[in-house]
């Protein structure tokens, strides 16, 4: 008979500095990844993760190698810590992503991470190599460079994770991975995911896992399911009119509003307090005296509408959401099922809406594509007469002539940075998607980025002040009459 899954994180076998940690960061119980793959991993065994971004995949894996790293090396080693884990991922994105995460499940112990990958300048990344580091996050293409060089040394490395293997495949750093393979010492703890098995992947797994656990999870997808979801296809200029107008629903009793920057989340904010709907915003330039009492005021009900950027939302935990409104589409389709799952969860039903002007409408394909579903249309609002039409399959969004400019911009950027990298005796190489590759999730889009010469991560000081403990989605109870005000929807095409 199949043992039953933990449920709580109690359950699992964490010590108490991360335990606490991750009730911090707001989390109920582990995800179906982390109550399966957990336990095996703090018994040392290796893992073949058949899991997507949006999972839980990174506490799942993040969470038994603190714990790891809480026994102290041998005291024989003298000089710089030794790199002990080695996590390898394809996008820069993913990279800062994951460093954050051992930032916030590590803040009670001392852990330092580092976090390197191409397209900035290697000198800072030198200097925290020679200063040495417990964690070493990396896209393969930078750290073979640096390895090249004689900056990276692995023989005390004790885990290593390949995250995103499909995805490496097909971003062409096969090679890559498999030298960065033979730099690793061969008596370690392996740690594979992947969201789908092609044979090249299976092949670097069989290559790479001794007697690996399996553990498969249903895709991020299947969450958005239970949420009712709506599109309103607005001009950019009507958007904020057009919450305006959807608020006049009184079943919109608490709403969560998804901003794409931090700009635009205090514009939406100021507009809806001018127009006598309580609203706050929550993003990274507020202290965190202004985000606690945001949040506080809204789980109180004395403001309506919370507007917030990815990262500020990252792990809300406030209960009863009723509705969450899309004023921009997110960028990374995944993020899309985050941001609705925020007003469902576990059968309960919740209710989304989604603003999409002419430029989003790639976007809005990306996440159809990913839900697997059409999102029906809110039809009969009052700015329908200057709403852009529905792409036609395949059809793409003409760019805008600023648009232009700025992929001009960027391409010349590359371009440059590539020769700079050809004329430090490296070759150029493919740490970033190109421009036709999807990006990966950034949950800090519209955040600004990592400083580059702020990638190396100190370890954090117990009882230092964090950002409010985030948190999970709640419970939502679907608001009688909620589904659109009584608007009529359509289908598209
Ligand atoms: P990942 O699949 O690792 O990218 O995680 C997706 C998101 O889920 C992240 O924003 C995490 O903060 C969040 N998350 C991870 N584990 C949990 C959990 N047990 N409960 C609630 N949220 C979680």
């Amino acid at each position: 008979m199949k043992e039953p899954l933990p449920e709580r994180f109690d359950d699992l076998g964490l010590i108490e500095p991360i335990a606490r940690a991750v009730r911090e960061e707001g989390y109920e119980r582990p995800t179906p990844i982390q109550a399966r793959a957990i336990p095996h991993l703090l018994q040392g065994r290796d893992l073949l993760g058949l899991a997507q971004t949006g999972t839980g995949k990174t506490a799942a894996f993040a969470l038994p190698i603190l714990q790891r790293l809480v026994t102290p090396t041998p005291p024989a080693l003298r000089g710089p810590r030794p790199i002990r884990v080695l996590i390898l991922t394809p996008t820069r994105e993913l990279a800062s992503q994951i460093a954050d995460s051992f930032d916030t499940y590590g803040k009670h112990l001392h852990v330092r991470t580092v976090v390197i990958f191409g397209g900035v300048g290697m000198e800072p990344q030198k200097q925290a190599l020679r200063a040495g580091m417990d964690v070493l996050v990396a896209t393969p293409g930078r750290l073979l460079d640096l390895a090249g060089q004689g900056f990276l040394h692995l023989p005390h490395l004790e885990v290593f994770v390949l995250d995103e293997a499909d995805r490496m495949l097909d971003m062409g750093f096969i090679h890559d991975v498999r030298r960065v393979i033979r730099l690793l010492p061969d008596k370690k703890q392996s740690l594979f995911f992947s969201a789908t098995m092609p044979p090249e992947a299976q092949a670097l797994a069989d290559q790479l896992l001794k007697d690996p656990v399996r553990v498969a999870v249903a895709p991020v997808s299947s969450t958005a399911e239970k949420v009712d979801q709506e599109l309103a296809y607005v001009d950019k200029a009507d958007k904020r009119a057009l919450l305006l107008e959807l608020l006049r629903d009184v079943g919109m009793r608490k709403v969560l509003v998804f901003s794409r920057t931090k700009h635009g989340a205090n514009k939406v904010a100021d507009h809806l307090d001018e127009h006598g709907v309580g609203a706050a915003a929550i993003h990274g330039n507020k202290s965190q005296s202004a985000r606690e009492r945001a949040l506080a005021d809204f789980k109180a009900g004395k403001i309506r509408v919370l507007v917030a950027t990815d990262i500020a939302a990252r792990g809300i935990d406030i209960d009863e959401i009723t509705h969450v409104v899309n004023f921009d589409l997110p960028e990374v389709p995944e993020q899309y099922v985050h941001r609705i799952g925020r007003t469902a969860r576990a059968g309960a039903s919740g209710y989304a809406v989604s603003f999409c002007e002419a430029d989003e409408r790639e976007l809005l394909q990306a996440i159809e594509k990913l839900i697997r579903m059409q999102i029906p249309v809110l039809e009969g609002h009052p700015f329908e007469d200057r709403a852009p039409q529905p792409l036609r399959p395949g059809e793409r969004v003409a760019m805008s002539p600023q648009a232009q400019m700025q992929a001009r911009r960027d391409e010349r950027r590359r371009a440059e940075q590539a020769n700079r990298d050809r004329r430090g005796g490296g070759h150029a190489r493919r740490d970033e998607p190109r421009r036709d590759e999807p990006r990966h999730a950034d949950p800090r889009h519209g955040e600004p980025r990592r400083d580059p010469a702020a990638v190396t991560r100190p370890a954090p000081v117990a009882g230092a002040p964090r950002p409010a403990p985030a948190a999970r989605p709640g419970d939502a109870p679907r608001p009688d009459g909620a589904g659109g005000a009584g608007r009529r929807r359509r289908r598209r095409r």
